[in-house]
């Protein structure tokens, strides 16, 4: 109902009010501040995306809210919460900085809470990203992280970013490039793309750099294929995420690679195709050309056709002309 509805967003809000205070003005907060610092995210990044800290111990929030005259239903259906088996509530986020996350409005609806270590997921016992649950105010799959605060960006520069990560998104924000959004670390999905199609026709791909951000990133360009957006795809160099890359190569680095770099859904394609070859080898080749010429058929500017073309065949040290006759040999079987 609209009412639970409200009541909800103001528990998010207060709850999202009182991290970021703890984050930013506490001596519980420190260790949390001194991570985001040891990230190099600023002081202004860190208030932009209000982000906070939920201190280890589990009754911080149930404390807060205790002194509100909340109704335990209310909370209990809220996600900022657990119960215990005596039925008592304590804080579903513990020892974790608080992302926001909003809906497309600004309203606070879920919180993805990170773990403080740098080590990598599978090295921990706890998950290093941890979600609200979805409720009555939030659904994973219609979100996109940063939407409602890219808008305006998207908007003006006539194309958004889509990120794997929040910590990309952040990061590229803090790099001068504004108009990025991620997915709640699931695939991207069509209500994603519904909401997005409302306020631009480009959508740049720059998942990270690894086999998984690959393999995503060709999962994206499928989900893509059915509809009109116009498509590019970013690729991080050296298996790196977005955040690492401007860490090491720094922001104007990362703005040149995300506004001109950015390739084809075709030319991904092939590139991430002819890595699966070893192309000094002539039976790969021919292999490889064959995969290669599969996407360059179903591409319709012929303009564009002749453009790869041209790459492959210097790739393969071919002439163009073979390259062209091989081509239309496989156009000829397909009919
Ligand atoms: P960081 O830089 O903080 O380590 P990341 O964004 O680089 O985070 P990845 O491992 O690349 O993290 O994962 C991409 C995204 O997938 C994360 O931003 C998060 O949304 C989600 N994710 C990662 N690990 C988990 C996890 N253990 N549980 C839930 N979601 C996760
Ligand atoms: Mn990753
Ligand atoms: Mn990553
Ligand atoms: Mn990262």
């Amino acid at each position: 109902s609209n009412s639970q509805f409200s009541l909800l967003k103001q528990d998010y809000q207060a709850a999202q009010a009182l991290y970021h205070h703890i984050l930013l003005k506490t001596t519980t907060g420190e260790p949390a501040l001194k991570y985001l610092q040891q990230r190099q995210l600023s002081l202004e990044t860190i208030k932009h995306f209000q982000i906070g800290y939920a201190p280890k111990e589990n009754k911080t929030l149930v404390s807060f809210f205790q002194g509100k005259n909340k109704e335990y239903a209310e909370l209990n259906s809220s996600g900022l919460f657990s119960e215990d088996d005596a039925g008592n509530l304590y804080d579903r986020f513990r020892d974790r900085v608080m992302f926001p996350i909003t809906d497309q409005s600004g309203n606070i609806v879920a919180f993805s809470g990170r773990i403080l270590t740098t080590a990598t997921a599978t090295d921990q016992p706890v998950a290093k990203y941890l979600n609200s649950p979805e409720t009555e105010i939030f659904n994973k799959g219609q979100t996109l992280f940063n939407l409602a605060a890219a808008k305006k960006a998207i908007r003006e520069r006539g194309e958004v970013v889509l990120f794997e990560g929040f910590m990309d998104v952040i990061s590229a924000h803090q790099a001068g490039v504004v108009n990025g959004v991620a997915s709640m670390g699931t695939s991207l999905t069509d209500q994603q793309l519904y909401l997005l199609n409302r306020i631009t026709k480009r959508i740049v791909i720059c998942y990270d750099g690894d086999t998984p951000g690959i393999k995503a990133a060709q999962r994206a360009l499928q989900l893509l294929k059915s509809t009109n957006f116009d498509v590019g795809v970013v690729v991080i160099p050296n298996g790196q995420d977005p955040d690492e890359f401007i860490k090491a190569q720094g922001a104007p680095a990362f703005k040149t690679l995300v506004e001109h770099k950015s390739l084809t859904p075709t030319a991904f394609m092939i590139k991430y195709l002819s890595q699966q070859y070893d192309l000094s080898n002539d039976a790969d080749k021919v292999e490889f050309l064959n995969g290669a010429l599969e996407y360059i058929i179903q591409v319709q500017s012929p303009v564009e056709q002749e453009l790869y073309l041209g790459q492959l065949a210097d790739q393969l040290g071919i002439s163009k002309q073979a390259v062209q006759k091989e081509l239309q040999d496989k156009q000829k079987t397909q009919k």
